[in-house]
């Protein structure tokens, strides 16, 4: 099925991201994760493309054995910066043929002190146009409310958000944000720039305050004072910081809905439990 019509339909949609293990020899214990969390039969399910930790060669397979094992509508990440026109026509050939509809289109990270030189796609809108003319894709793309790190500023970010979407993007999903009124304020200037596609909001319950301190330094996510106490306070416990983190995005994901965000993304990092328990608590709002 194509996210987009997933997004157009009514019932608001609540979807997992998931990534591929970093070494062959994890393939099992994560595959096992990412199938626990396909049980729960959310909308969609994301799988990142070296991203997270994971490598990229097993994107597509991971993104196969969810719709094959579980039916449920899988949406594979691919980003081109460091690829060549061939060897992305040549994944576009592979996920077409495993039967992936949905790709989440993406430059990709440049490594910090690399040059690349003359690059066959410069932005995330080269790859979008490729997959476009390629054909048969619900293209879906990034974007950030507190503007990407490497943007001048938000206007600019956005006058390029548009031109992604111009060249072909369905959809979006925002990169993880803890303060909701960010991601309204942002709505509101995207509308404003004529981007009218289904935004998807994508929210990280934290079970890990260092890891979350290291990712928003690196991100540029500003951590709201609320959300830094119980950070400050419960960040090196495991255990109490899985139990916040999750009441803490569940709060903002009722309140995202009840302001009319019908997309709710988790960024569930293979953790079946965390997406079990989101899923729990918004039980009776997404039905
Ligand atoms: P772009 O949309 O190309 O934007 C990158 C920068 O270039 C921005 O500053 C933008 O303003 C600027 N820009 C864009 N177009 C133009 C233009 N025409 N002229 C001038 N400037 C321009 N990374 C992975 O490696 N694998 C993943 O699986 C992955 N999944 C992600 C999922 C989500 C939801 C998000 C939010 C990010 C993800 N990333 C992933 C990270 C992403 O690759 C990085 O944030 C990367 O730095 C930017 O990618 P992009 O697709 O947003 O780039």
């Amino acid at each position: 099925m194509k996210i987009i019509d997933i997004l157009k339909g009514e019932k608001p949609s609540l979807s997992f991201e998931v990534f591929p293990p970093k070494t062959d020899a994890l393939f099992e214990s994560v595959q096992n994760a990412i199938t626990e969390i396909s049980e729960l039969k959310p909308s969609f399910m994301s799988v990142t493309y070296g991203a997270g930790g994971g490598t990229s060669s097993h994107t597509v397979a991971i993104a196969e054995g969810i719709q094959k094992k579980s039916g449920v509508t899988a949406l594979a990440h691919l980003s081109c910066i460091s690829s060549t026109k061939d060897l992305i026509r040549q994944k576009l050939q592979e996920l077409k043929e495993k039967g992936i509809e949905n790709i989440l289109a993406l430059r990709g990270d440049i490594p910090e002190g690399m040059v690349v030189e003359n690059p066959d796609y410069k932005y995330a809108s080269d790859l979008t146009k490729e997959i476009r003319d390629f054909g048969g894709f619900c293209i879906g793309g990034a974007c950030y409310p507190e503007g990407h790190p490497e943007s001048e500023n938000s206007r600019e970010d956005i006058l390029n958000l548009k031109k992604k979407v111009d060249a072909g993007c369905q959809f979006l999903t925002t990169q993880m944000f803890f303060d909701n009124n960010v991601l309204y304020n942002f709505m509101y200037k995207i509308r404003e720039a004529g981007i009218t596609v289904p935004i998807v909001a994508g929210i990280m319950p934290v079970t890990n305050g260092k890891q979350i301190s290291r990712i928003c330094r690196l991100s540029g996510t500003i951590l709201p004072a609320r959300f830094k106490a119980i950070v400050d306070k419960w960040g090196t416990d495991k255990e109490a910081m899985t139990q916040a983190g999750i009441a803490y995005a569940t709060d903002q994901i009722i309140d995202l809905l009840a302001n009319g965000i019908n997309g709710i993304h988790v960024y569930s990092m293979n953790n079946p439990f965390v997406a079990r328990e989101i899923q729990k608590n918004l039980k009776s709002l997404i039905k």
